[in-house]
């Protein structure tokens, strides 16, 4: 028997102690809990990049799709534009004008003018100029009225660049002057007035080029739904012609810098995102400090064109020119911004992570705790079923399997093996004296003395009533007898002490070792029972030893040897 068995049945039911408890339940939590938090932190770490990646992507988009409007519209607005000053300079009011350049036919053309100014407050200027570069016909549209400007006032303007590239123009052709800022006498008018011109040659009813017509038109409207579009997103947006000047979005200071004959431009200020723009239609570029995303439009989309009746041909002649060519949306998302787009979204995924991370703990101390009681309870009912609930000692099945499994053992090896029988004299007197809670405490006495009295490998345990057994492997009949004397000796002179009562008690002991023959240990216990009761007949208080047939009590037994 080894020493464990012993240990757990001489010690009986004595209770694992608290820390041993604690410390289960603390390896239970951990092997709980620390996989599961790794678990949960390799999926938050993996769901806040994700978050990054996602917050920058929708943003991206948002501001891809915005700037890609923005062009739009504009290549829109001018297909309407052009058709307008086509009907213009093909009607017959003009047409009639030049055959017969009379008074009233001045004064109907210029009505005709007027009347269509007043339906395009935008148009702030409609003029006829003829071939040598002087206003024939000027309408003057502000504010909603209409002046026809009197023919002494008309101007020459020969040597303004948009006459000087419209009048080179082949019949049905247009010109889209650059977008800069409308001058009146030489003087940027204020506040600015956004100007874009639209001019086309107008012939006669020979085929003759006569001058040309031309409309100065105002996208202020339009520049400002651009730039309220670009306010709402999230990155700072801005509007920039070919050459890099910007138009919209910027500080007052740096808009139409080409109109003040500065050279702040957007090209020198980023000439790195400037290369990147100036190769590609649209697209991204990763910069330092943060992602520029951009789309250029042109005034002249020719698939916005289709509606306009030959439009498309027309408009051919001014696909090489070099000026005004197309405007660039560009919106610039920096890290910061970044930062700050993700940073409220992580807060609140690092709250529900921690409140998970408490959780998951709490789960865990929860589920640690089930097993480590279960294990518990399991551990109690294995101890109720191999020990007496009384005394704490080995009951009578736990001693037939571990009695078996000795003499077995001592069988093969040769060993010796010997068992005491003790039952307590006169013990009903006890219980009937006092009363039966008395009479366990005296067993429990009893217990404990025949407990201290025993080495490691002897197992002791409740035979049954106020019986004890004794199991002494490696010991033969003398070491038995020499115990058995000292427990019964012992138990003569330790009165049981029951609050003021002193109980004196004595036991008798039968005593047998294995011996050659033996079947198995009932014989050996059979011998040792019928010592025992032999005893009992020699006067209790006593040792018998049963050798190879022969009852001896142990005083003299042992002088013998
Ligand atoms: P002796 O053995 O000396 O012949 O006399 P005895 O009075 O001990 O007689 P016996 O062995 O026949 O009686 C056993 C008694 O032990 C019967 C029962 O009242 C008592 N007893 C048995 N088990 C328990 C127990 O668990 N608790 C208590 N209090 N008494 C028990
Ligand atoms: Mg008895
Ligand atoms: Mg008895």
């Amino acid at each position: 028997m080894n020493n464990q068995d012993s240990q757990i049945i001489t010690r009986g039911n004595e209770r694992n102690n608290g820390f041993s408890e604690q410390k289960e339940l603390m390896v239970s939590f951990l092997w709980l809990f620390v996989p599961a938090s790794l678990l949960l932190a390799s999926i938050f770490y993996a769901f806040s990049t994700q978050t990054q990646q996602y917050e920058l992507q929708a943003t991206l988009i948002r501001d891809e799709s915005a700037l890609k409007s923005a062009g739009e519209l504009t290549s829109l607005l001018f297909e309407q534009k052009l058709s307008d000053l086509l009907v213009l300079a093909e009607g017959e009011v003009l047409k009639n004008y030049l055959h017969d350049e009379s008074m009233k036919n001045w004064i109907r053309a210029a009505r005709e003018f007027s009347l269509f100014a007043r339906r395009k407050p935008k148009y702030f200027q409609i003029r006829f100029i003829a071939t040598n570069g002087m206003e024939v016909l000027r309408i003057n549209n502000s504010d909603n009225a209409q002046q026809i400007v009197p023919k002494n006032e008309l101007q020459d303007k020969s040597n303004r660049y948009y006459f000087q590239e419209a009048i080179k123009l082949e019949e049905g052709s247009v010109y889209i002057s650059p977008l800069d800022l409308n001058k009146e006498k030489g003087v940027i008018e204020q506040p600015i007035k956004p100007t874009i011109r639209f001019a086309t040659p107008v012939y006669d009813g020979y085929g003759e080029k006569r001058g040309i017509l031309i409309i100065n038109y105002t996208p202020v409207e339009l520049l400002h739904r651009i730039a309220e579009n670009f306010k709402a997103l999230h990155g700072n947006t801005v509007m920039l012609n070919s050459s890099g000047y910007w138009l919209v979005g910027a500080p007052d200071e740096q808009l139409w810098g080409f109109m003040y004959g500065n050279d702040k431009t957007f090209a020198k200020q980023r000439p790195d995102v400037w290369a990147a723009v100036s190769a590609t239609e649209k697209g991204t570029f990763l910069s330092d400090d943060g992602i520029f995303i951009f789309h250029k439009a042109y005034p002249l989309n020719r698939d916005n064109l289709g509606t306009v009746e030959n439009i498309e041909k027309r408009v051919a002649a001014i696909e090489n020119r070099s000026g005004d060519r197309y405007w660039i949306y560009l919106s610039h998302i920096s890290n910061n911004l970044i930062a700050d787009l993700t940073a409220k979204r992580m807060v609140v995924a690092t709250v529900t992570y921690l409140l998970l991370f408490l959780v998951t703990g709490i789960i865990s101390v929860f589920f640690a705790r089930n097993s480590v009681q279960k294990k518990l309870a399991f551990r109690q009912l294995q101890q109720y079923a191999t020990t007496d609930g009384l005394t704490g000692l080995a009951n009578r099945r736990e001693l037939d399997k571990l009695s078996t499994r000795e003499f077995k053992r001592a069988q093969r090896f040769s060993r010796q093996l010997s068992v005491m029988m003790l039952d307590l004299d006169h013990f009903k007197r006890v219980n009937d004296t006092y009363d039966h809670t008395v009479g366990d405490k005296v067993l429990k006495h009893i217990a404990g003395i025949c407990g201290s009295a025993i080495r490691g490998q002897d197992l002791l345990a409740r035979y049954g009533g106020e019986e004890f057994t004794i199991l002494l492997p490696e010991t033969d009949i003398e070491g038995a007898a020499q115990l058995g004397q000292r427990i019964c000796d012992n138990v003569a002179i330790t009165p049981c002490q029951v609050g003021q009562i002193e109980i004196a008690i004595t036991v008798s002991i039968g005593a047998s070792e294995m011996e050659v023959g033996d079947e198995d240990f009932q014989d050996v216990l059979l011998r040792a029972d019928k010592a025992l009761y032999e005893a009992k007949k020699r006067g209790r208080n006593q040792v018998v030893v049963s050798r190879e047939g022969y009852y001896l009590s142990s005083p003299a037994f042992l002088s013998d040897e």
